[in-house]
């Protein structure tokens, strides 16, 4: 029989991985190696074995495995039961839990799949509002622009059902529910003013029509048949209805909303300008505000199943992806050597990672406020910067710093110097004390020596 053929070096520590394949998995079973090269990447980013992973750990593999359906995430998922089976029954490890089992029902593997396969899909602004406008009744339409805009779709559509027209202020686009206010665009505005000024309500099967005439009773959906207000399996059906016109296959009420929460978690990244690097903070910040503005209760639940649709779907933006979801994980245990390998050995000032050649990068890591008995800086990332020997030297001397107006720009000695002002790229957050101790111990002092 043939062994593991391809080099045991592409996996995170291999001879474990080889004595499983030698044990378990027939030499023809190519995904799996190709399943456990992949895994390496993961293995080597958290420094552990997959036989160590905690739950969000496996949770960010699983994610990146971008599986199209529940078959091949059930195959994945079993081989990774395996392994772990496999590593306590050998004492590589001691551990109760095994991570795969909180993966075990539905609802999580749901929110594992790809974005685009049948369950799961989400909708651009766009989309959401062309399938709105175009519907014939505008009472169905708008529906969809509510639910896309913040609206909450929990306890079958209570607060959809309640909304009147008089919380609604057309001169600010808002929507004034019991416990938040939300911001609507023009469109959407005018929906609402379609949808409650239709008096009947259209029924098409195949070539029957029929009208309904609907009650009028200050809700903007309305109730037909002497029903003041309107019935939740409505709503429902007005989705399921114009996914047939619009031939849209996922178009649902879970679908909408979490469309809408990723374009408004988007839109506040861009506000901060921080789509191209954010950090965990500006994650966890971003799902709770989204969170709190759709009425959803925030807790670390909700907050961590939402962080993995939104990273999902920033998929365009991918190294600043992957730094963020380090950042996530292991802030607190990122060792100064790991942030070297953030910022790929490139310098934060010149972006060069001195030998230009990838397998041979070589970057040195400053401390801004100095390591050192008589500055008492710390060794934590948050008081270091990546650079190249150059660079690392002229903030040595006190010839270049952070400027602490804006924590971000350089500053020079010479203030003719070329780098004056130039921004300095940042995919890890940096304590502002330490940029202003070292400004004013390191840099102006050795500015006073240098102009007198
Ligand atoms: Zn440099």
């Amino acid at each position: 029989m043939r062994k593991t053929k391809d080099i045991p070096e592409n996996y995170y520590q291999y001879k474990l991985k080889v004595e499983f394949f030698n044990k378990y998995i027939p030499s023809t079973q190519h995904d799996v190696k190709t399943l456990f090269r992949h895994m390496a990447e993961y293995e080597k980013k958290f420094r552990k074995d997959l036989h160590s992973f905690t739950d969000d750990e496996l949770k960010v593999f699983l994610v990146s495995r971008k599986a199209e359906s529940v078959r091949s995430l059930d195959n994945t998922l079993s081989t990774i039961n395996k392994y772990i089976n496999f590593c306590c029954e050998k004492g590589y490890v001691k551990r109760e839990d095994n991570p795969v089992k909180s993966f075990n029902y539905k609802e999580a593997k749901m929110q594992l799949l790809n974005s685009n396969t049948s369950e799961y899909a989400l909708f651009t602004a766009g989309e959401i509002m062309n399938i709105a406008m175009g519907a014939d009744n505008a009472q169905d339409g708008v529906v969809l622009a509510l639910l896309f805009e913040g609206l909450n779709n929990k306890k079958t559509f209570q607060e959809l059902i309640n909304l009147k027209y008089k919380d609604v202020d057309f001169d600010r686009n808002e929507i004034h529910l019991t416990d938040r206010t939300i911001t609507i665009t023009p469109k959407t505005a005018k929906l609402i003013t379609n949808a409650y000024t239709q008096d009947e309500y259209l029924s098409v099967n195949g070539d029957k029509v029929r009208r309904y005439k609907m009650e009028k009773a200050g809700f903007i959906l309305k109730g037909i048949r002497g029903e003041k207000q309107v019935k939740p399996e409505r709503i429902s059906q007005a989705i399921i209805r114009l996914a047939k016109i619009a031939g849209i296959k996922n178009l649902r009420a879970t679908n909408v909303v979490y469309s809408g929460q990723n374009h408004y978690a988007k839109s506040l990244l861009r506000e901060k300008g921080v789509m191209k690097g954010f950090t965990r903070n500006d994650l966890r910040e971003t799902a709770s505000r989204t969170l709190r503005y759709f009425g959803i209760p925030v807790n670390s639940n909700a907050e961590n199943n939402f962080l993995l649709r939104l990273e999902n779907d920033l998929d365009d933006i991918k190294p600043e992806k992957q730094t963020a979801i380090i950042d996530r994980l292991k802030r607190d245990k990122m060792l100064v050597k790991d942030l070297k390998k953030v910022y790929h050995n490139q310098c934060q000032v010149c972006d060069t990672n001195l030998t230009g050649i990838d397998e041979l990068a070589y970057s040195e890591v400053h401390h801004i406020r100095p390591y050192n008995e008589a500055h008492n800086g710390s060794d934590e990332i948050n008081n270091c910067l990546v650079l190249c020997p150059n660079h690392h030297k002229l903030f040595d001397l006190g010839i270049l710093a952070i400027n602490p107006r804006d924590f971000k720009s350089l500053i020079h000695i010479d203030e003719e110097n070329s780098l004056n002002g130039k921004v300095v790229e940042f995919k890890h957050e940096v304590d502002k004390d330490n940029i202003r101790y070292n400004y004013k111990e390191i840099f102006l002092k050795r500015k006073i020596q240098v102009t007198n």
